[in-house]
């Protein structure tokens, strides 16, 4: 397990409002997220899955101090802009082991299948996985590893919100056709740590609105077997 104990010396002491934004980017229209505090102005960009301009601007205009891009998972709209957010940033990459072979360009047909290609793979990049903690202004981020779409596709906890990627969508769930995609594990993971947060925590996934637990567990018709009730 890894600790990133850097930005650790301000835990505990809230200092600032959690702050989220988000922004679409790229042909898919991926969710690319800036989770930062209002106060110290330190946050992650996750998923800078395209238009790295763009996602390098909003956080300029926000007073971000990147301390890391984050990736939910390897596939190419949410990790397309990764190298040059990286460079901009001065902010290390942070993906799991089982999708880096994204970043490395070890892994073939993905890109393909999905009509696009990684326009900008990062210098290095640090392997997470479940369990691994960054702190930030106060705040504090957790990794799930919550496999089904990708084998080594991650979510992201802070504070009752949850960066999913494409584990589960408003209403939908993400794609488990893909390589290293999984129905079985896809709903474990959701089984296992989304249905178990609080029903208003609120999921912010990787394409289209954000939602709340409770919404999901009501009426989310590809999630009716895990029985999550009204
Ligand atoms: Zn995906």
């Amino acid at each position: 397990m890894v600790s990133f104990i850097k930005y650790s010396f301000k835990k505990g002491l809230s200092l600032g409002r959690l702050d989220i934004k988000m922004l679409q980017v790229g042909m898919l229209g991926t969710n690319c997220y800036i989770v930062m505090d209002d106060e110290t102005k330190e946050g992650y960009i996750i998923d800078p899955g395209g238009e790295a301009r763009k996602v390098i601007d909003t956080a300029d205009s926000l007073g971000l101090k990147c301390v890391g891009v984050l990736c939910t998972h390897g596939h190419m709209d949410h990790v397309g802009a990764v190298g040059k957010v990286a460079e901009a940033t001065g902010a290390m990459v942070y993906i799991s082991k089982e999708d880096s072979g994204a970043l490395s360009g070890s892994v073939q047909g993905i890109g393909a299948k999905l009509g696009s290609l990684v326009t900008s793979k990062p210098k290095s990049c640090e392997l997470i996985s479940q369990g691994d903690r960054f702190e930030f202004g106060g705040h504090t981020l957790e990794v799930f590893r919550t496999p089904g779409h990708t084998t080594g596709s991650l979510s992201f906890l802070c504070e009752d919100n949850l960066f999913c990627g494409d584990l589960v969508f408003q209403g939908s769930i993400g794609r488990t056709d893909l390589r290293g995609g999984s129905m079985g594990e896809l709903l474990q993971s959701v089984k296992s740590h989304v249905f178990t947060l609080p029903r208003n925590a609120r999921i912010w996934p990787g394409h289209g609105p954000s939602t709340t637990v409770g919404a999901e567990k009501t009426s989310n018709p590809f999630l009716r077997s895990l029985g999550g009730g009204a």
